[in-house]
């Protein structure tokens, strides 16, 4: 890679939290609740867009319509109640077992190697900046419960912050806006196509780390321009790239 960056700035689902899988969870029984079918892999595909987005995706292709604004509130509702109820389910507790991570009743569970690459970013004093589509309050909450002094409220951007989401520019852009720093000064870490494209968009070098089901293919074919297998790899990348 070229001149050592700045600022990194870091997607949350997939990526700082192990989340992924409680949201395809919720999203699988959400959609099946109201008649609308959803694979695994379509919930990977989506990450990042909006809740409405995902959801009109999926109508028009089973309705032949976008969903109301009802349809589109009860099912993101539903969805919401069913990805709390997942990190209680005998599903999470065995696939935190299976991956070694550590279940706590009721959260996402961090993300292994997060915390080393967090570390590792600021030992060489480029900023930490969140970047996510994500308005879960729980989630922000962990964020700080778990990872400590890395980020601040204006050096986050959430739902709350932009209007078009994540495969827009615009939620990076602004990323850049808060660190302060110019695209070439900056690295997105992202797990989702979409997010990736995102990026890509705002023209910013992209590290992508493959923490789901997707094949490395699709991430590269987002336009990653690396991708690596987990957030170790990409610790030990840091540490290999950016030597201290
Ligand atoms: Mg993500």
């Amino acid at each position: 890679m070229a001149d050592s960056p700045t600022a990194f700035l870091f997607d949350m689902d997939g990526v700082l939290f192990d989340s992924m899988p409680g949201h395809a969870f919720a999203w699988l029984r959400a959609m099946q609740h109201y008649g609308l079918t959803m694979s695994r892999e379509e919930v990977y595909m989506n990450e990042g867009r909006t809740g409405a987005g995902t959801i009109n995706a999926v109508a028009q292709r089973t309705w032949g319509r976008d969903a109301t604004e009802e349809e589109i509130h009860a099912i993101y509702r539903t969805k919401s109640e069913e990805f709390n109820r997942y990190f209680q389910s005998e599903e999470y507790m065995q696939r935190c077992a299976e991956a070694g991570t550590t279940a706590v009743l009721g959260e996402a569970p961090v993300m292994p190697g997060a915390a080393a690459v967090l570390d590792k970013v600021r030992e060489r004093g480029m900023q930490r900046i969140l970047v996510t589509g994500s308005g879960q309050a729980s989630l922000l909450d962990n964020l700080n419960r778990h990872f400590p002094g890395h980020f601040t409220r204006d050096h986050m951007v959430t739902a709350y912050d932009v209007r078009r989401g994540k495969p827009d520019p615009e939620p990076y852009l602004m990323g850049l806006q808060k660190a302060g720093v110019s695209a070439d000064q900056a690295i997105v870490v992202e797990n989702a196509p979409l997010g990736i494209r995102a990026a890509q968009a705002a023209g910013i070098r992209t590290i992508a780390v493959n923490t789901g089901p997707l094949p490395d293919s699709v991430l590269s074919d987002a336009g990653a321009n690396i991708v690596l297998p987990s957030m170790q790899a990409l610790a030990e990348y840091i540490d290999t790239e950016f030597p201290l």
